[in-house]
């Protein structure tokens, strides 16, 4: 494992989807030879293949996400372009919660387009690193070890045509990137490991989206929209709806639901839908728009957060990265993210590794990206268990959640109330990853929002009943980190939350 032109050493990552692409990037740096093993025959172009059936789903990328994207693949937004993916600079943005709406233009230069695009373009520039292989249409059917079967030394592989022949690969590194599919808890239970239980989010959410050809009259639409984003409202049981366009003139639509109601998936039943959204803006656009194909669903009975950091035994040589780890609801858009930013992290680790090594760098690097997965995961949970019939069965409680669900929506309130975009852009910010959670959690800010609303007071008040100052409350009910403030971090937040707001703070405790 060694840097640039000294790299030594094979390095075998098991699935080329999002998370598999960007990883071997990484790995390039590192191992004179990454070899990508994908069960999938690649399309020749952009386009869907039976491993990432959520590919035909809408697949929102987060500002921080694109910025990791573009370190690892420097200028892929040009290509992008050049595929069809359409820049949303000033156009509208419009979102509608139970509180209200808000809209702005767009002031960022961000682009649109299909998840089909975006894991076209990266891996073709994954296919130009010199030493970064692709071997397709071969599934990794299990772990190769040592007798010892402490350290996994390479992966069995089996063709997934003709004589479905298997063959044996070695490897310094084996990474799992086999996403939601992955049998890495099984093969690891059958090598002896003790795998703790995952936690689990039961979610049983539904997704219904449907494209469509935006004609050549129309095309105003598309130079006015990026987004426009109804919130599904927990307390009323609506669906969300989510419209935007995306390359080649084609707009998407979904609609989503967690808690058992799924969005219909027959054509008329869907528009009949999308007509009972709490706003006719999606609506009254898509009847001008001419259908593509039906509603395609997509269902997702549970979420799932495993705690491979937490076992004692864990053989060296083996990581696991994006959703092998931990998946979410997404509509929050996060999945990609945290997978993007485990990726640069493995950079990192590698990297003291190679100045520092210690034999327990597997399990440091699970530790390191599980506060990111962690983060990621709590506000799922507080987001989602708002709704009826959505349940936590994890064995591990997670820490503040109640609080959290609590305090989430009486800032979304807050926020929405009073039009304030900043602290609107704070909430999603915060739940992509974008910005730490502990900025949501100022004190001020927190006091704030409670004292704004009977619930916030009578929540406030409980918060009180203990005799302790806001701050130290928040500190004690939340993870650890949600409410950090060192000086650094007060400074961040001073350039987020401008003066004249926290001057109307009351007080906390
Ligand atoms: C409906 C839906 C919508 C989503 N929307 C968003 C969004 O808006 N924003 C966002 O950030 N995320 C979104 N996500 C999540 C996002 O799709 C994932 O987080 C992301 O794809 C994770 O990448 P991955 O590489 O871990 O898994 P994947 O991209 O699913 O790739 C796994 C790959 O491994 C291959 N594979 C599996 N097992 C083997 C094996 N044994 N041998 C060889 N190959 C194997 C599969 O064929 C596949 O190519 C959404 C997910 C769903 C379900």
């Amino acid at each position: 494992m060694k840097q640039a032109e000294q790299a030594t050493g094979k390095a075998i990552v098991i699935g080329g989807g999002f998370a598999g692409i960007l990883t071997a990037r990484v790995l390039s740096d590192y191992y004179s030879e990454v070899l990508v093993i994908e069960k999938d025959e690649y399309p020749e172009k952009p386009g869907e293949r039976a491993g990432i059936p959520q590919a035909f789903h809408p697949h929102r990328f987060t500002d921080r996400g694109k910025q990791i994207a573009n370190r690892l693949f420097p200028g892929y937004e040009d290509e992008m372009i050049a595929g069809g993916a359409r820049s949303v600079r000033n156009k509208k943005l419009y979102f509608l919660n139970q509180y209200g709406s808000l809209e702005m233009q767009n002031p960022d230069d961000d682009l649109k387009f299909s998840r089909a695009l975006l894991e076209w373009v990266l891996r073709r520039r994954a296919h130009d690193i010199p030493n970064v292989r692709f071997m397709p249409k071969h599934e990794v059917v299990s772990l190769l070890t040592n007798a010892e079967r402490s350290a996994v030394t390479g992966v069995r592989v089996s063709e997934r045509s003709g004589m479905r022949r298997e063959r044996e690969l070695a490897a310094e590194l084996v990474v799992e990137a086999g996403g939601r599919g992955s049998r890495l808890s099984a093969w690891l239970t059958e090598l002896g490991y003790s795998v703790p239980e995952p936690n689990r989010l039961q979610l049983s959410l539904g997704y219904s989206t449907r494209r469509y050809r935006i004609p050549s009259h129309l095309a105003h639409l598309t130079e006015m929209w990026d987004t426009i984003h109804i919130s599904g409202q927990p307390a009323q049981g609506t669906f969300g709806g989510v419209f935007s366009t995306i390359e080649h003139n084609m707009a998407e639509l979904v609609l989503s639901r967690p808690g058992g109601q799924y969005p219909p998936v027959n054509a008329n039943e869907f528009e009949k839908a999308v007509a009972g959204l709490p706003d006719k803006l999606i609506a009254d656009i898509v009847q001008q728009l001419e259908p593509l194909a039906p509603p395609r669903a997509y269902r997702i009975p549970e979420l799932y957060c495993h705690c491979y950091e937490q076992m004692d035994r864990w053989p060296s040589g083996l990581l696991v990265i994006g959703d092998a780890y931990c998946i979410y609801d997404p509509v929050f858009g996060q999945g990609m993210t945290v997978a993007a930013i485990a990726a640069e992290m493995l950079g990192s680790c590698l990297r003291e590794q190679q100045s520092e090594p210690r034999p327990d760098f597997a399990q440091r690097f699970h530790r390191s990206i599980k506060r990111v997965i962690e983060t990621a995961w709590w506000f799922n949970c507080a987001a989602d268990l708002q709704w009826e019939r959505v349940e936590y069965a994890g064995p591990r409680p997670l820490k503040g959640i109640e609080f959290g669900c609590r305090y989430l929506d009486l800032f979304l309130r807050y926020a929405t109330e009073r039009g304030d975009l900043t602290l609107y852009g704070l909430y999603w910010g915060v739940s992509s990853l974008g910005i730490p959670p502990r900025f949501l959690f100022h004190p001020e800010t927190a006091a704030a929002v409670l004292a704004a609303t009977e619930e916030g007071k009578r929540l406030l008040g409980e918060l009180a009943a203990e005799g302790e100052e806001l701050a130290d409350a928040l500190f004690r009910i939340l993870p650890e980190h949600f409410i950090m403030m060192d000086d650094e971090s007060a400074k961040e937040w001073a350039a987020i939350v401008p003066d004249e707001r926290k001057s109307t703070a009351p007080n906390p405790g």
